[in-house]
C-alpha cells in the first residue's frame, strides 16, 4: 500500500501531519493544481484517451454556436474595433477553434480580436497553440483571469467552474463543523469534521437553508472568481458561464472524482483522477449581481442550444455529411441537449452575465433568474 502512494498524496500526509486535518477546498485544489504533480498539470485529461469528455470535444456544434453567439453581441454591443475573447480553461482549444471558424463570415469580427487563454497546464497550453495559431488571431496566455488586462471582453468558461475547489460544512449540535481530509486510525485518508464549530457560520448560509438538521451538509465556492468576472463585465463586457450544477440553492455534497471515464473515490490516488463538485448557479449570479453584473439565466444547456438553432445546424451538417456521419451527428445533437442522466441537456446550464447596458441575450429569456 505505502509502496503504491503517489508523491501527492505523500505530500498531502506530510501536511496533514504537519498542520491537521485539511478543508476539504485545500484537498482538491492540491490535487487539481499542485504545481508539480497536480492533475491538471500532469495529465491530458480530455477525450477519448483522457478521463472525460467535454461539449466542445462531442461535437464541433457546440463551439460554432458560441461563436456567433458571441459575434451577435458583439454586434449588439456596436461592433467596437477592439474586444478581448477571454476563455477560461479552454482545455484542447477546441470551443474557441470551432467558434472562430464559425464567427469568420461575420464582418470584421476577426479584425477586432485579441484572444486571452487562461490555463494552468503547460501540455493543454501547447495544444491550445497548435490548435488557434492559423486562426490569425493574436494569442495570450495567462495563469490566472486577474492577469489579463480589463477592456471591452467576452469571458467564456466550459466546464471550469466545476474545478474550482469547493468547501463543506457538516451540521452538529453546537454548530456547522467544516469538513477536512484526515488520516484514520488504519491509514486510510478519509473526510472528517473539524473539532471546532466555524464561528457565525449559520447566518451566512441563505434564508431557507438555516436550522437545517444535524447530519446536513453543505457545499459553497470561494466568490473570487464570480466578483472578479462581474467587475469586469460590468464595464462593457458580457460572460458566459456553461458548466453542470443547480440552479437552486440546497443541501448535499457533490465532490466528484472521474479518472478513465468512470467515478472513483476522491480520496484515492490524488492528482491521478479529475476532480470537481456541482456549480452552485444562484451563489455565482448572487455574487457577480452583487458586483454589478446583471445576470441571464441560467438556462439549461439543451434548451439554450436549441434556441441558438442547434438542430438547422444539424440538419446543414447531415445534409453534407455521410450516411454513417449523419448518425454521429444525430447522436451528438441528443448527447448535448437532451435531459436525463445521460444527456448534457438539462444537468449542464448557461448563466450570462452582462454590462446591464445590454437588453436580452439570444438564447436566453428576458425574465430575470428568479422566475426560471
Ligand atoms: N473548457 C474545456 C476544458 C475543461 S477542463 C472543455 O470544455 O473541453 C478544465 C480546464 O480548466 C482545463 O483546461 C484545465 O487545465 C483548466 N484549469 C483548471 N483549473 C484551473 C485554474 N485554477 N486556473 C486555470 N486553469 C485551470
Amino acid at each position: 500500500m505505502t509502496d503504491e502512494r503517489s508523491p501527492l498524496e505523500a505530500e498531502i500526509r506530510r501536511l496533514i501531519a504537519v498542520a491537521g486535518p485539511m478543508p476539504i477546498a485545500d484537498y482538491m485544489r492540491l490535487c487539481l493544481t499542485h504545481p508539480q504533480y497536480g492533475y491538471y498539470l500532469t495529465r491530458e485529461p480530455i477525450g477519448a484517451a483522457g478521463d472525460f469528455i467535454t461539449a466542445p470535444e462531442i461535437s464541433q456544434m457546440f463551439g460554432e454556436l458560441i461563436g456567433l453567439w458571441m459575434a451577435a453581441v458583439w454586434q449588439q454591443m456596436g461592433a467596437p474595433e477592439n474586444v478581448r475573447i477571454v476563455e477560461l480553461g479552454p482545455g484542447r482549444g477546441t470551443l474557441m477553434a470551432d467558434a472562430l471558424r464559425a464567427a469568420k463570415t461575420v464582418k470584421n469580427f476577426h479584425a477586432a480580436i485579441v484572444l486571452h487563454l487562461v490555463e494552468i497546464s503547460p501540455k493543454l497550453q501547447e495544444m491550445q497553440e497548435q490548435r488557434l495559431e492559423g486562426l490569425g488571431v493574436p494569442i495570450l496566455w495567462h495563469a490566472a483571469l486577474a492577469d489579463v488586462p480589463t477592456g471591452p471582453a467576452f469571458i467564456v468558461a466550459n466546464e471550469f467552474i466545476d474545478a474550482l475547489p469547493v468547501h463543506q460544512a457538516v451540521k452538529q449540535a453546537d454548530g456547522w463543523h467544516e469538513r477536512v481530509v484526515e488520516v484514520a486510525s488504519d491509514g486510510d485518508l478519509v473526510i472528517g469534521a473539524a473539532r471546532d464549530p466555524l464561528p457565525h457560520f449559520e447566518a451566512t448560509l441563505p434564508r431557507g437553508l438555516r436550522q437545517s438538521p444535524e447530519g446536513s451538509i453543505y457545499e459553497w465556492r470561494s466568490d473570487a472568481i464570480a466578483l472578479e468576472i462581474g467587475r469586469r463585465v460590468r464595464a462593457d463586457g458580457v460572460a458566459l458561464i456553461v458548466d453542470y450544477g443547480h440552479a437552486r440553492q440546497g443541501l448535499g455534497e457533490t465532490l466528484q472524482a472521474v479518472a478513465g471515464h468512470s467515478f472513483t473515490n476522491p480520496l484515492r490516488a490524488p492528482g491521478h483522477a479529475d476532480i470537481t463538485a456541482h456549480v452552485d448557479f444562484a451563489a455565482l449570479a448572487q455574487s457577480a449581481e452583487i458586483i454589478g453584473g446583471r445576470i441571464h439565466g441560467p438556462v439549461s444547456q439543451g434548451d439554450f442550444l436549441q434556441r441558438l438553432g442547434i438542430e438547422k445546424r444539424a440538419d446543414a451538417l447531415k445534409a453534407r455529411a455521410a450516411p454513417e456521419k449523419a448518425a454521429e451527428i444525430d447522436s451528438a445533437l441528443a448527447r448535448l441537449t437532451a435531459g436525463g442522466p445521460k444527456g448534457m441537456g438539462e444537468m449542464f446550464k448557461v448563466l450570462a452575465i452582462a454590462d446591464p447596458k445590454f437588453g436580452p441575450l439570444p438564447g436566453f429569456e428576458t425574465r430575470s433568474r428568479t422566475e426560471t
